[in-house]
């Protein structure tokens, strides 16, 4: 499959009081054309700033893109001016966030908030660009979108302001759209629904989606490929079929049994991961989950693993599935 995305050897810090957290450390993967690539993890795995690097909205200060590229349509973003990447997001690249209130603009009428986009990116006059802001609109499943045009965010709902989010994303047509956690403010009926759409409009428009969350419900239901993270580590990746029915590092394991899904039974209880992920100012030299891992040997204590590759498409750091495993547990 032809990529779009290509993110290589990616790390990045930030600064804090009493030192520097390594909050990504050296992530790859790679997203095809009109493909849906999941990120899940814990919160401070590092997947938010994996994704917020890619757009170029991590602050720096206090974060710095230590290494690394991020490859997007054959071109470096990290080596683009603000100035480019200003172009490039909300155009090439939409965005949307887990609370519309806070991306929205609750003092601007939506419909406004649509056509800025079209008529800076695409050169609309207002006429065009509002024909096109009410044609999304009706798209995400808004009624009345010639009325509701003319509101202020306040007189959504959250599930229809998610909605209104996704036309704005969506409205310039962009080839990839970055979304984190997109449901998780909503309840459990809207969340299907909100997923529906985005799965409506992939189909529709061919956009490759990288979708962060910590649901893997909503993994589940829409992604072709899942990329594990764990302190700021990319440790498993295949396709939602491996993931799901054939996981093999007991970090990803362990999530399946501790995160409530959409699907989950009643008799079924989470089982919760005991433990805190390491700090990061000093990631620990070993494989970052050793001291929650009930399957830990001694030699995952002394070296991280590096990638196993178990298929095509599925991959693996951890030394259970190592073909070295021994030799380097003996050594
Ligand atoms: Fe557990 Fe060792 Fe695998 Fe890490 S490398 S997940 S500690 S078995
Ligand atoms: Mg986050």
């Amino acid at each position: 499959m032809e990529s779009i995305l290509e993110v290589k050897d990616l790390h990045v810090s930030f600064s804090v009081r009493g030192g520097e957290v390594k909050a990504v450390r050296g992530v790859n993967f790679t997203v095809g054309k009109g493909e849906t690539v999941a990120i899940v993890g814990e919160s401070g795995s590092g997947k938010s700033v994996t994704a917020q690097t890619i757009m170029r909205l991590i602050p720096s200060p206090p974060s710095k893109i230590k290494q690394g590229q991020v490859i997007f349509n054959g071109e470096d973003l990290l080596s683009k001016t603000n100035k480019q990447m200003e172009a490039i997001r909300g155009k090439d690249i939409g965005m949307i966030f887990q609370d519309p209130m806070t991306s929205l603009n609750p003092t601007i009428k939506v419909g406004k908030q649509i056509t800025e986009g079209l008529i800076k990116h695409q050169n609309l006059s207002f006429a065009e660009a509002k024909t096109r802001g009410v044609e999304m609109l009706k798209l995400v499943g808004i009624k009345n979108a010639e009325a509701r045009f003319n509101q202020y965010p306040h007189e959504f709902s959250g599930g229809m302001r998610q909605r209104v989010m996704i036309a704005i994303a969506l409205a310039c047509r962009p080839s990839l759209l970055i979304a984190d956690e997109p449901t998780t403010a909503l309840d459990v009926t809207i969340q299907a629904q909100i997923i529906n759409v985005m799965k409506d409009m992939q189909e529709r428009f061919g956009t490759s989606i990288i979708m962060i969350t910590h649901d893997l419900g909503v993994v589940a239901g829409m992604a072709d490929r899942v990329i594990v993270m764990y302190a700021g580590e990319v440790v498993e990746t295949g396709t939602s079929m491996e993931i799901f029915k054939n996981p093999q590092h007991p970090y990803t394991r362990g999530l399946l049994r501790s995160l409530p899904r959409i699907d989950q039974r009643k008799d079924e209880p989470l089982v919760p991961i005991i433990g805190t992920p390491p700090d990061l100012i000093k990631p620990p030299v070993g494989c970052p989950f050793a001291a929650r891992c009930d399957h830990a040997m001694k030699v995952c204590e002394r070296i991280d693993p590096d990638p196993t590759h178990l298929s095509d498409t599925h991959m693996s750091r951890c030394w259970l599935q190592h073909p070295m495993a021994q030799e380097v547990q003996s050594s």
